[in-house]
């Protein structure tokens, strides 16, 4: 899988849930053509590639080889589920070898069982979703392979030349594996797009760390097409390291996933407590100043009911984003529940606290976020609570914050409140 399909998934799952909006109609649309085109060009390639390949015993073996490898890696990391929307696996692994040491029929044909295995033993996706991944695969793979086969024309005859030789057999390779990487990118890309027009390209199109596991993908991809034109049986080798390295990066992802909050990648509330409660007890030990945040989106209800849920999300990214921009890396940011986020701010005091607070009130007012209809703007409140002077533990702090909270709706939103009754109140407030 590469850096863009999450993304896609992400814009299909917004696409399959809320089909009410113009803009997603408009996008639901192009996916209705662009989906089927896609697969119809996988199938149409693959009967062709049938028709015209010669059947040769060895090619079978090896597809048979790398296919068996794909399918035992899926099956030892089926047990620990794959998380919903994004997920990252290693089985271009197996589907790369294929593109380049066989004929493109077999680029064409891996995708089908490996991604039917996937559907149907690990996790149950929407069905346009993993065809569209499948034939996105196929055609990349048919695309490296036939470029490879132009150079190499033999990759598995006789004595292996194409790795022995320096020229040009590894660097076509890697080239070509780069090929099949940005061909899928591009493919999945397009419906991500197409899923949400309103999206920038270069979100649905870069992501660092998933562009890491591109090229840790590759290597592992090139160093299992080497392995197998060796010799076949030491694909056993081979397998032991990339089960385990699918089986970390599943965990890692589930792991993550498990902190996350999906739609604003902030941590969620359990793993936002978990941390705060951490740093409570570093702040009782050190005797040092704590702050707590409780924000909440003003009238958010009526950015929904006027622009739409996905608008709403969108606003709801765009205050997350903006409140991680506006704080350091060790304050403690999460989503709290609908449009309520929680800031920890370790070794602030009430000055420091309500400053930040502002500045934030400042940032989130000059927000704003594309919709049919213009941009966007919304204003938050922020009630803030002090560590020892307003509790002594979180479930004290929390409670006292959204006093806090509750005073800046009360007194016209838009504003940072502290909790006391008549305790001092920050400007704006
Ligand atoms: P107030 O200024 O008093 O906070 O008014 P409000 O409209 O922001 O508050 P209210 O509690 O009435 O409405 C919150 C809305 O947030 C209602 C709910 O539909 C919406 N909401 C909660 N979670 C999400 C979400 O994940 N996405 C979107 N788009 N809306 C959400
Ligand atoms: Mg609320
Ligand atoms: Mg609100």
């Amino acid at each position: 899988m590469t850096a863009v399909q999450s993304s896609a998934e992400d814009h299909g799952g917004d696409l399959a849930q809320k089909p009410q909006r113009r803009g997603v109609l408009r996008g639901s649309s192009l996916l209705a053509v662009y989906v089927p085109a896609v697969v119809a060009v996988h199938l149409a390639l693959t009967v062709a590639g049938l028709v015209s390949t010669p059947l040769r015993i060895n090619d079978l073996l090896t597809f048979s080889a790398l296919l068996a490898c794909g399918a035992v890696c899926i099956e030892a990391s089926r047990r620990l589920g794959m998380p919903a929307g994004v997920a990252r696996d290693l089985l271009s692994a197996w589907w790369l070898p294929v593109a380049l040491l066989l004929p493109p029929v077999y680029a064409l044909l891996i995708p089908i069982p490996l991604q039917a295995l996937l559907q149907f033993r690990v996790r149950r996706t929407l069905v346009y979703r993993r065809l569209l991944v499948m034939s996105a695969h196929g055609i990349a793979g048919a695309c490296a392979s036939l470029v490879f086969h132009l150079v190499v024309p033999e990759p598995l005859a006789g004595t292996p030349q194409w790795i022995v030789d320096v020229t040009p057999g590894i660097p076509v390779a890697v080239g070509c594996a780069a090929l099949f990487t940005v061909v899928i990118s591009a493919l999945v890309a397009i419906a991500a797009h197409a899923a949400n027009p309103e999206s920038r390209w270069r979100d649905v199109l870069w992501n660092r760390e998933s562009l890491l596991l591109d090229v840790v993908e590759l290597c592992v991809g090139m160093l299992v097409a080497i392995t197998s034109t060796l010799s076949l049986g030491l694909l056993l080798l081979a397998l032991p390291p990339v089960v385990l390295l699918q089986r970390s990066l599943m965990h890692q992802q589930l792991q993550a996933a498990a902190r996350t909050d999906a739609k604003t990648g902030l941590l969620n509330a359990a793993a936002w407590q978990r941390e705060a409660d951490t740093e409570l007890s570093r702040s009782q030990r050190t005797h040092d100043p704590l702050a707590l945040l409780l924000i909440d989106i003003d009238y958010f209800k009526r950015v929904n009911d006027t622009h739409g849920h996905l608008i709403g999300d969108q606003v709801l990214v765009g205050v997350a984003s903006t409140l991680c921009g506006q704080l350091r890396d060790y304050d403690v940011v999460g989503r709290f529940g609908g449009e309520e986020f929680v800031v920890l701010l370790p070794g602030a005091d009430t000055v420091e606290a309500c400053r930040v607070a502002e500045r934030l009130r400042g940032r989130v007012r000059r927000l704003a976020v594309p919709a049919e209809e213009g941009t966007v703007a919304v204003t938050i409140s922020v009630g803030v609570s002090l560590f020892r002077m307003h509790g002594e533990d979180l479930i004290e702090l929390l409670a006292a914050a959204d006093l806090a909270l509750y005073r800046a709706k009360e007194s016209g939103r838009d504003r940072v409140c502290l909790p006391a009754v008549d305790g001092p109140k920050a400007p704006g407030g």
